[in-house]
């Protein structure tokens, strides 16, 4: 069946693999519909995804139908379109044992840890699949990604009303954006680009959007009838950021590290105990998060259709990769299309 392989940076192949193995007990066989395309993969692709082994099938952001059952189901069956969970868990670590399941000890995720879903066909196992009889193939490829922000979200415990800054407006502090707003919070951005910016306040209902300067605390207050934000999201994987979102937090709110990156980060010990503020990190999404989200994509509290900017056909993708790491392409969601319709 047709593959894409990423031998080593910078390098697709395009190939043939064996069939997967009829499914076992628990498992499903599923046919790849559509595959979004993120931070993860281009980082992949440009050698900077740490740990990452080569060669390696990538995708991790998936819409799919389901070919095979290999045991009876009673929710799911052949032919229905779901959303892949991509996060293999080991099921009984300490996070496992408590639900945890998106920080198992010994987490694999698919096209990442191992191999994913650029190929034809994927064996998965069935409690993994999260299906919809409504959404579209694209909004269950989006899923995966929407999963970031809504258990970021969650994670912070946003109340209704409660002012939140997202530092980061690129495609995970959108995320976040789209369901902290869900929640009934108040939304202010933060990002130094301005056309970013101008999505947010265009396509999310964002209408108070900053670049960061030396008087962002001042403008925050200003915005925020002379507090500051109760919950800060830091979506930018940039240290520098990381380190300065302590400072936007109020007294007694809570800083999220959402984006990662390699490295420390610092923070002045003395402010961080005088707000008594509470530092989160968040990781990946669990089912719960999954089934939430297409709840709220069925019921059209979240619209995701201005984000598919670039798209391109399986067997044309290779070739189109590089050309959605320029940031001058505008890209917020590139999705591949597998298969005919
Ligand atoms: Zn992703
Ligand atoms: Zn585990």
């Amino acid at each position: 069946m047709n593959t894409i392989v990423l031998d080593e940076p910078f390098k697709f192949r395009f190939t043939q693999t064996e069939e997967p193995d009829q499914p076992g007990p628990g498992e499903a066989l599923v046919q790849v519909r559509r595959l979004g395309i993120c931070g993860t993969d281009y980082h992949a692709f440009r050698g900077r995804q740490p740990f990452f082994n080569y060669p390696r099938i990538l995708g991790h952001e998936l819409g799919v139908e389901v070919i095979a059952l290999g045991s009876e189901s009673r929710e799911l069956h052949v032919g229905d379109r779901c959303a892949v969970e991509p996060y293999m868990n080991c099921g009984h670590c300490i996070a496992c044992r408590a639900g945890k399941t998106n920080c198992c000890a010994s987490l694999k995720v698919l096209g990442v840890h191992v191999d994913g879903g650029m190929r034809e066909r994927i064996l998965v196992p069935i409690h993994k699949l999260h299906r919809s009889s409504i959404l579209s193939l694209d909004q269950l490829a989006l899923i995966e990604t929407l999963g970031i922000g809504a258990h970021a979200v969650d994670r912070a415990s946003i109340q209704k009303g409660e002012n939140v800054l997202v530092i980061g407006a690129g495609p995970i502090g959108l995320t976040v954006v789209q369901f902290a707003s869900a929640a009934g919070a108040r939304v202010i951005v933060m990002d130094v680009n301005e056309n970013r910016l101008a999505f947010c306040r265009s396509n999310l209902q964002v209408s108070d959007t900053l670049n960061p300067t030396d008087d962002s605390v001042k403008v925050l207050e200003e915005l925020c009838n002379g507090d500051l934000p109760t919950a800060v999201f830091d979506a930018t994987g940039n240290p520098e950021s990381m380190h300065g979102a302590f400072k936007f937090a109020a007294s007694g709110g809570r800083l999220i590290f959402v984006g990662l990156f390699l490295g420390d980060v610092t923070f002045y010990d003395p402010d961080f105990h005088r707000k008594e503020l509470s530092l989160l990190a968040t990781r990946n999404s669990t089912a719960r998060d999954f089934e939430r989200i297409i709840g709220l994509m069925e019921a059209g509290v979240v619209d995701t259709t201005p984000w598919i900017t670039h798209r391109a056909h399986f067997n044309d993708m290779a070739n189109r990769f590089s050309s959605w790491l320029d940031p001058e392409a505008g890209v917020i969601k590139a999705v591949v299309e597998c298969g005919a319709e």
